[in-house]
């Protein structure tokens, strides 16, 4: 696959190892065009910026290097690891996102992205829990890459991790109300799948559940858990551990 270098200055000074790399995170551009993007993404004032760029064709941009430490997750955590730049390799995918026109991901985008996850993910031995998006480690934040991604193609795959429940089922127990004891094993699980949760504000966590559901329940995104997004979890874990 051709990747074309394009030089982005932002990112940290000094190098990190290739040892530090343990998740990517996916986001989208939310822009009106690519080239915005790129100007964005390369300028020094703007201070953002991810290691790749992937536009609506699958053409590959590289802009800054894996060993340096790209400015593209902010305030951010999944699972034991913190302020996620140090740790990650950011991929920004051409899209005008929920603020300018949300559109389905194009199929040429998506099968360079997954060329380039597997090549990431065989180097640095990326662990499938540790795939996720930009809204996953930052949910009260962001909501890229949103609900229009295909997680679950990304996980046929094997990139990233994706339930095993049928969908009749699932459609069955979708807006199925939970018993109040239920919510805080729930709680526990997303914590347990990576979504860090600290917070005793019901908007936070309301936020939080809505992230899980853009990324494993796209079909309804309200922030309420109800049976289907219990059963979900619980499905997820499970592939976790055989994982
Ligand atoms: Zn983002």
């Amino acid at each position: 696959m051709k990747i074309k270098n394009i030089y982005s200055p932002n990112f940290n000074q000094r190098k990190r190892s290739y040892k530090s790399i343990k998740l990517l995170i996916i986001h989208y551009t939310g822009m009106q065009s690519e080239r915005e993007s790129l100007i964005r993404l390369c300028n020094p004032k703007s201070k953002v910026s991810s290691h790749f760029l992937i536009n609506q064709k699958g053409k590959v941009y590289r802009l800054i290097q894996d060993n340096q430490i790209a400015w593209h997750a902010g305030i951010s955590s999944w699972a034991k690891y913190k302020n996620l730049n140090r740790n990650s390799i950011g991929i920004e995918l051409v899209n005008k996102g929920h603020s300018f026109g949300y559109t389905n991901f194009k199929k040429k985008q998506i099968s360079s992205l997954i060329k380039i996850c597997k090549k990431l993910v065989k180097k640095y031995k990326i662990k499938k829990k540790n795939v996720v998006g930009h809204s996953d480690v930052a949910p009260l934040r962001k909501i890229d890459p949103g609900e229009k991604f295909p997680w679950k193609d990304l996980a046929s795959k094997k990139i990233g991790i994706w339930h095993n429940c049928k969908t009749e089922l699932l459609t069955k127990y979708r807006r199925v109300k939970v018993s109040q004891k239920f919510k805080p094993k729930f709680i526990n699980n997303l914590k347990k799948i990576g979504y860090n949760f600290n917070s005793n504000k019901k908007a936070d966590l309301k936020k939080t559940i809505k992230a899980f559901q853009r990324h494993y329940r796209k079909e309804l995104i309200n922030g309420v858990i109800d049976k289907e997004c219990l059963i979900i979890a619980k499905s997820i874990l499970k592939k976790l551990k055989n994982s």
